[in-house]
Order: C-alpha cells, then sequence, then structure tokens
C-alpha cells in the first residue's frame, strides 16, 4: 500500500514559492501554494541577469523553456563615462531575463489547482515532532501540514513574528528602474548600447543598463537599474504620494507623485549617458525601491522553513536573489528526501547548510554596494575596490559558488 502523501503549505507564490513548490510537487508531497494577491503576479518590470546555476534549478523544479528563449543573449560589458568615453570592456557572455518570464515558467510547472490567491496567511505555528504545523489565514481557516515553507519574501510576516528575526536595515540608497521597448530609442542610443551590459558610476551613483525581451509581447526592451545615494528623510518624500501617504514598504509606480517622477527623468538628463537617460525619459513608468540588507541566524524552526528574501536579502548587484531562491528550496527538498530524517531534523540540516550562504551573499553585496553608500571607514577598501570599472564590471551579477545548491 502506498504510504500516506505529505502535506506542505507554502507560503508566498512568487520565485520561492514556486521553486519550492515545484520540486516538493516532483518529491511526491501534497503541495498548497497560498499567495495573498488576489490577482496573478504580473511583471514587476524588472530585469534579471540568470547564471548556469539558475538554468540547472529551473530544469530541477520541471520548468520547461520550450522553443521560447529566455532571454536575450549578451557577452559584451562596457563601462562608459557620462560623455561617451569607454573605460573598460569585458566579454562576459550572460542571458538577460525578466523576472515575469521566469515567474511564467514556474507557474505553468506548477498544478493550477493547487495554487491559490487571495490567502493571506496571518499567523504560523510551528508544530514539533508530533504536532503538525498550523497556518492562519485572514478569512479564519486555519490548515495543518507536516512542512510550512515561508516564501513571502522581504517583508516576511513569518520571519518577523515566527522566527523573531531582525528587521531589514536600510542601504543608504534606492534603485530607480525603467524599461523602454529599444525600437523606440533613438539610432544613436541603439548604437551606443549594441545589447551589451553597460555600467555608469560616480562615487554614490551607479547605473547598470541592458536589454531583456518584454513578456507581454516578446519585443526587446531595455532596462535599467540605477542606484543613487539617498538619505531617509529624501527616500520618505520620495514614499509619500499625492494625497500625502507614506508608503515605506515601497510605492506602487502608479502612486510616484508626478514632480518625484519628473525629478527622476531631470535628474537622468544630468547624470546618465544621453543613451541611458533616454531609456529614463521614454519609460512608460518608473518604479523605485529602497535597497535592503535582510540577514539572519537560522531559516528553520520545528516544521517550518525559511527561503527566498523571507531569509536573506542580498543588495541586487550580486544578482543572487532568484538564483538563492531556488537553491534554498533544492536543498530544503534534498533534506527532506534523505531516509529516516523527521521534517524537524531535516529542516535543521537545510538550515545548517544554507545560513552560510546567505550571509555570504549579503556581505558580498555590501562589499559592492559601499561605493553608493554613505561613507564608512570600515569598507573604505571596498570602495577603492569597486571603485576600479574593471572590478565593477567583472564582479557585477555573476554566480557566487554555491548559492545554486547544484554541483
Ligand atoms: C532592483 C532589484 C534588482 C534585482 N535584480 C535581480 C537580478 O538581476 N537577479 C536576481 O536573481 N534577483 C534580482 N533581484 C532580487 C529578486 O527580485 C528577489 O530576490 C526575488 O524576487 C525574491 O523572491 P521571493 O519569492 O523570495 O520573494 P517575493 O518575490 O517578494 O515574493 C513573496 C511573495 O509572498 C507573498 N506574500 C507575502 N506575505 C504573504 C502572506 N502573509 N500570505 C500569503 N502570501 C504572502 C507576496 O505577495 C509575494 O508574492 C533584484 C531585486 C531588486 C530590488
Amino acid at each position: 500500500m502506498k504510504t500516506k502523501q505529505k502535506k506542505a503549505l507554502v507560503i508566498g507564490g512568487s520565485m520561492a514559492g514556486l521553486f519550492a513548490g515545484n520540486l516538493l510537487f516532483r518529491a511526491d508531497w501534497d503541495v498548497t501554494i497560498l499567495e495573498k494577491s488576489s490577482v496573478p503576479l504580473v511583471s514587476r518590470g524588472t530585469g534579471i541577469a540568470t547564471h548556469p546555476g539558475l538554468i540547472k534549478a529551473l530544469d530541477a523544479a520541471g520548468a520547461r523553456l520550450g522553443q521560447q528563449s529566455l532571454g536575450i543573449d549578451t557577452d559584451r560589458r562596457f563601462f562608459n563615462t557620462m560623455d561617451g568615453e569607454i573605460l573598460a570592456e569585458m566579454v562576459v557572455p550572460q542571458q538577460m531575463t525578466t523576472w515575469a518570464r521566469l515567474l511564467n515558467v514556474l507557474v505553468q510547472a506548477f498544478p493550477a489547482a493547487q495554487y491559490h490567491l487571495g490567502q493571506n496567511v496571518t499567523q504560523v505555528w510551528d508544530g514539533d515532532n508530533q504536532q503538525p504545523a498550523r497556518v492562519h489565514l485572514s478569512d479564519g481557516r486555519v490548515l495543518e501540514a507536516d512542512l510550512v515553507v515561508a516564501a513571502d519574501g522581504n517583508r516576511s510576516d513569518v520571519r518577523r513574528k515566527l522566527f523573531q528575526h531582525p528587521p531589514l536595515r536600510y542601504s543608504g540608497y534606492v534603485a530607480w528602474r525603467a524599461l523602454t521597448p529599444r525600437d523606440q530609442l533613438s539610432p544613436a542610443a541603439q548604437e551606443f548600447i549594441r545589447d551589451g551590459f553597460g555600467f555608469q558610476q560616480v562615487p554614490g551613483d551607479q547605473m547598470v543598463g541592458y536589454a531583456v525581451l518584454s513578456p507581454e509581447d516578446g519585443q526587446v526592451g531595455v532596462n535599467i537599474v540605477w542606484y543613487r545615494r539617498t538619505d531617509p528623510e529624501q527616500l520618505r518624500d520620495i514614499l509619500t504620494d499625492a494625497k500625502g501617504v507614506h508608503h515605506p514598504e515601497g510605492i506602487p509606480p502608479h502612486l510616484l507623485r508626478p514632480d518625484v517622477v519628473q525629478w527622476a527623468r531631470t535628474e537622468a538628463r544630468r547624470m546618465l549617458h544621453p543613451a541611458w537617460a533616454e531609456v529614463v525619459e521614454k519609460s512608460r513608468e518608473v518604479l523605485v525601491q529602497s535597497i535592503n540588507d535582510g540577514w539572519c541566524d537560522r531559516m528553520a524552526l520545528q516544521r517550518v522553513a525559511l527561503i527566498g528574501d523571507s531569509a536573506f536579502v542580498a543588495r541586487p548587484h550580486v544578482g543572487q536573489g532568484v538564483v538563492k531562491a531556488a537553491g534554498d528550496a533544492l536543498a530544503m527538498v534534498e533534506c527532506l528526501s534523505k531516509d529516516g530524517l523527521k521534517v524537524p531534523q531535516a529542516l535543521n540540516e537545510f538550515s545548517d547548510l544554507r545560513v552560510p550562504v546567505g550571509h555570504l551573499a549579503v556581505k558580498m553585496a555590501q562589499q559592492m554596494g559601499a561605493v553608493i553608500a554613505p561613507p564608512n571607514a570600515e569598507m573604505a577598501e571596498w570602495v577603492q575596490y569597486f571603485t576600479d570599472p574593471i572590478n565593477l564590471i567583472r564582479e557585477t551579477a555573476v554566480e557566487i559558488p554555491g548559492v545554486a545548491h547544484l554541483v
């Protein structure tokens, strides 16, 4: 007789939740994903740099790319000044995709009937060796499971309430993001960018830009991420909408005040090479995100695992967010599949494996961001190191060994 399937509940239906859901499903768990959003998650207009480990992790999770490419291949990285001088250039083959394209392939791999929107988890009880874990929802239901995976992102309630981990720490800078179809850029801008991975940097200010495939229509777009040192008072103003409401956890693009968007576009013309400034100028919308650090000392409590950004948030310079979420899910399912281990023991093994990886990603990202962050004597050597364009373009968004948890 087939043994009873173990039941898993996954909180959060984004990158980490879908990697975990797909891997657990393929390891014969009865798995349900609970996503707070009442509508399907859609594009955040953001580009994602891929790595070989990410492609392998997608394959392990059962996500099939089919005939469609994941993104745009680039093999040229270059560092330009405001007036177009190229200070450094090198060949680094990489594929650039979008957040939405990755999400689509992960959603398609997961059984639709087990993915539930509009499920807001309000409380989690971690259970123990004998008792199942319990999940409370805002509609009053209480669900039980052998395993609960908290993949509820960088503002995770589970991280805060159950694990009592420290809150996120603001880095001292924000990222402005813009995406414009490539064919809407002037011939001069297209010729300058040439589907390369571009960098521009002065102290307190760094821009990276690259081509991506638009998930909606398959067109090529040019995406930029522009980091700018921003003091907390200025940040508060940027995150306050036209009605005076402050959005400390992130402001939706449509609520950014017109004067703030106009200021960002004017600043782009003042600070960036005209090709990159054009991307900001012509972008349908402009996004802004505060850049934070998040870390913890354990990723498991009894029957509850913390994965992805709910456990560690590494600044985007290392480009590890998605591959780290995948690696967490792979390590967790590997530990859960070991013979003779109960769920709490398996999750402890998983936590011991992944906590050092999370710390490494956060530390490397802080070192890379030191050039942009407010001055800090302890980071002086890293400021000097990453001020050198060669070091910057060689080390940004390359896979950190071990993060994908694949050999
Ligand atoms: C500027 C910028 C650039 C980046 N560039 C890259 C890059 O190039 N490469 C890369 O790999 N990564 C990059 N990242 C990071 C990457 O986007 C994240 O690491 C990744 O999306 C984290 O996935 P996640 O599933 O852990 O969290 P999230 O994507 O935040 O998902 C959490 C989900 O949980 C849901 N949820 C929250 N609370 C509840 C609840 N109570 N009940 C039910 N559901 C809930 C949310 O609605 C959400 O869908 C970048 C990030 C930024 C800010």
